[in-house]
């Protein structure tokens, strides 16, 4: 157990949080609120991001240009991770939409030298479904996988985050009940696929303090979530009904001690 502070909360100074995704916005999808719950506790949060997101749909009204757009992101995450409380972002160059094929053996090696580097205490990624079955996400969790197992007893514990099945709808439903015109589908993704193959979580991780932050971080990713995105209309004590539980197994990989992660989630009965 970690040390509680005098107000109870928990304090993970001195701990370490390794995150690895895919593409600018994933961190505030799909675990904003855990990543900002963890700092707020004093665990530094690095965030290794595969890709600069340059093939991503862009959702804003407002014309990016095809070459701009991965500077565009990039700027977007940064600001992101100031609102999360990301300590550190390392944005890899890896070619957006083609992660589970291209520079295989190097994105292998990023991983490895990250998790030397900053001594992990626990390292989160996708699951095998991607959040979506996103073959990006399934390549950076593959690489991630691989990556960590090759620790052998030093590995850290993984964990893999997914998001709840027809969580992505329930946005769509609120936001067209407060009056938005809904056109298309956040992310240009079918809702229902969100989660749809996810496997059961272990833990729960209750972010409905956050989830205002978590809100504004995906907010700053403007070229994926614009004026008409569902995101932008729904409230903040909506926000907390849909996204204040977000959700992670551990993955079956060996490892010498529990992270902290675990010390924020309610497990769930098998
Ligand atoms: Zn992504």
């Amino acid at each position: 157990m970690s040390a509680l502070s005098p107000a109870g909360a928990p304090d993970f100074s001195g701990r370490t949080i390794l995150v690895v995704l895919a593409h600018p916005d994933d961190e505030s999808l799909a675990c904003g609120g855990t990543l900002a719950r963890l700092a707020d506790a004093g665990a530094r949060i690095v965030l290794l991001c595969a890709s600069r997101g340059e093939k991503g749909s862009v959702g804003d009204r407002e014309p990016v240009a095809g070459d701009n757009l991965g500077a565009v992101r990039s700027d977007e995450l940064r600001e992101a991770a100031k609102v999360l409380g990301i300590a550190e972002v390392v944005l890899l160059d890896h070619p957006d939409g083609d992660l589970r094929w291209a520079e295989v053996p190097q994105f292998h090696v990023d991983i490895v030298l990250a998790v030397q580097r900053y001594k992990p205490d626990g390292v989160i990624t996708f699951a095998e479904d991607g959040l979506y079955w996103h073959l990006d996400h399934i390549g950076v969790h593959e690489r991630t996988y691989t990556a960590i197992r090759s620790f052998g007893p030093w590995a850290p514990p993984l964990y893999y985050v997914t998001i709840r099945r027809g969580l992505i709808q329930e946005i769509m439903d609120t936001a067209a009940a407060n009056g938005l015109n809904v056109q298309g589908t956040p992310f240009n993704i079918e809702p229902d696929a969100f989660g749809d193959y996810a496997a059961a979580p272990g833990f729960l991780v209750d972010v409905h303090e956050w989830v205002p932050r978590k809100l504004a971080a995906l907010r700053c990713h403007r070229s994926q979530v614009g004026p008409d995105s569902p995101f932008q209309h729904i409230t903040d004590a909506q926000a907390r009904g849909l996204l204040g539980v977000e959700q992670f197994r551990r993955s079956p990989l060996e490892a010498g001690w529990d992270s902290v992660i675990e010390q924020l989630g309610e497990r769930v009965a098998s």
